[in-house]
């Protein structure tokens, strides 16, 4: 499962964050993994979203929406079909966690207009982290007519009672850090982020971890993970409540059931590297644990419909049959348009290692095109 390749020490960067990580180990002693994660990503001088390019050719990495216009065109339809199920609210929040470059809010609030009363009765809020990422999305939807507000975090964004709300999360939750164990004579112990006897950063053993040894038979060194930021995707534990009727949307990739296995992963340049090589100038994601997501849901009351592949989503959907009206429409970008949903639809690519979990308030109906028929990792 893991695509991390072994720690060689000569791959390691000397990045300033690096050596501002190295004296806060000196100093305090080694970290949570999670705690590494976030100060990678967010250290406000050398964090990775606080200073790069992150998305898209000149960046680290290209995500579903940034592939084909036909991915967030579903969507938008989709949320239309849930809006509807609502009873046709006059005001619903379209949230967005993690909108990127806004290309996927934009797509869907394009074929938003095409639902009857849809468009108007929306009231559009992003949650995003990254400055300049704000930025980009402000200049990319900035001639839409639906008010757009930029919140600082799930709760701001559902913290109004009686809210009806759809959230939308692409490739967000594999960005939310996450913890892992490391299997040593029969227990479980935190891997944590220290120092080698060089000095350098490294894995080490740090204490005990108690209630992680659900998994009965595991080998020496085996690792399992857990997320540990859930609730920046559901808010606080009373939000979900405060909502009248609220529907997330979750595309990521991931495995429908929970495994053994280490799946941090480093991306810089559109190519792997061990996590512990750049920090702050490298993407670290991990693989959704669905199953965990699902168990989190679970426990704020949520019902979970799905998950189900990327594949069996947008099939149901009709991506083939917008995909050829689109080319029809549009012969001269066809190829392109072809080679973008094959890309999404790859049976051994995005198609079925992208999962998509919807999760509702029991108030609302199960959500379109999500019945689970695709449990298998
Ligand atoms: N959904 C987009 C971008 C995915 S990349 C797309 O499909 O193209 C992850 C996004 O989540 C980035 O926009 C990043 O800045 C944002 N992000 C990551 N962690 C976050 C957090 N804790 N709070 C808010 N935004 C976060």
């Amino acid at each position: 499962m893991s695509a991390t390749p072994a720690y060689d020490v000569n791959e390691r960067r000397d990045t300033a964050l690096a050596r501002a990580l190295k004296a806060r180990i000196r100093a305090e002693g080694p970290l949570p993994l999670d705690e590494y994660i976030r100060v990678c990503h967010f250290d406000a001088a050398h964090g990775y979203y606080a200073t790069r390019t992150v998305i898209g050719a000149k960046g680290d990495f290209v995500t579903a929406p940034e592939i084909s216009q036909v991915f967030g065109e579903l969507l938008g339809l989709w949320c239309g079909v849930v809006w509807q199920g609502m009873g046709a609210p006059g005001r619903v929040r379209l949230i967005e966690l993690g909108p990127g470059r806004g290309t996927l809010m934009q797509d869907v609030l394009r074929v938003a207009r095409k639902v009857p009363g849809f468009y108007d009765a929306l009231d559009v809020h992003l949650v995003e982290a990254h400055p300049g990422l704000r930025r980009t999305q402000q200049a990319l939807l900035d001639a839409e007519a639906a008010p757009i507000t930029w919140q600082p975090g799930i709760d701001a964004a559902l913290d109004e009672a009686g809210t009806h709300a759809i959230v939308l999360a692409n490739e967000f939750v594999d960005a939310l850090p996450v913890k892992q164990a490391i299997r040593r004579g029969g227990a479980w112990r935190e891997q944590r982020v220290g120092l080698d006897v060089r000095g350098e950063l490294a894995f080490v053993d740090g204490p005990a971890v108690v209630g992680a040894s659900s998994v009965a038979a595991a080998d020496e060194c085996a690792i399992q993970e857990f997320c540990s930021d859930y609730e920046a995707a559901f808010g606080g534990r009373n939000t979900a409540v405060r909502a009248r009727s609220a529907v997330w949307l979750f595309v990521d990739y991931g495995h429908a059931a929970s495994a053994l296995g280490d799946s941090l992963q480093a991306v810089r340049n559109h190519r792997y590297e061990h996590p512990l090589c750049s920090p702050g100038e490298a993407d670290l994601s991990a693989q959704v644990d669905f199953q965990a997501l699902s168990a989190f849901a679970a426990s704020r009351d949520l019902v979970c419909d799905g998950p189900v592949t990327q594949a069996q989503f947008l099939g149901t959907l009709g991506i083939l049959q917008r995909a050829s009206r689109l080319m029809a429409a549009n012969p001269a970008l066809a190829n392109s348009i072809e080679s973008g949903v094959a890309r999404l639809m790859s049976p051994n690519g995005m198609g079925t290692r992208f999962k998509v979990l919807g999760v509702r308030s029991p108030t609302v109906a199960p959500l379109p095109a999500l019945v689970s028929d695709a449990r298998s990792a």
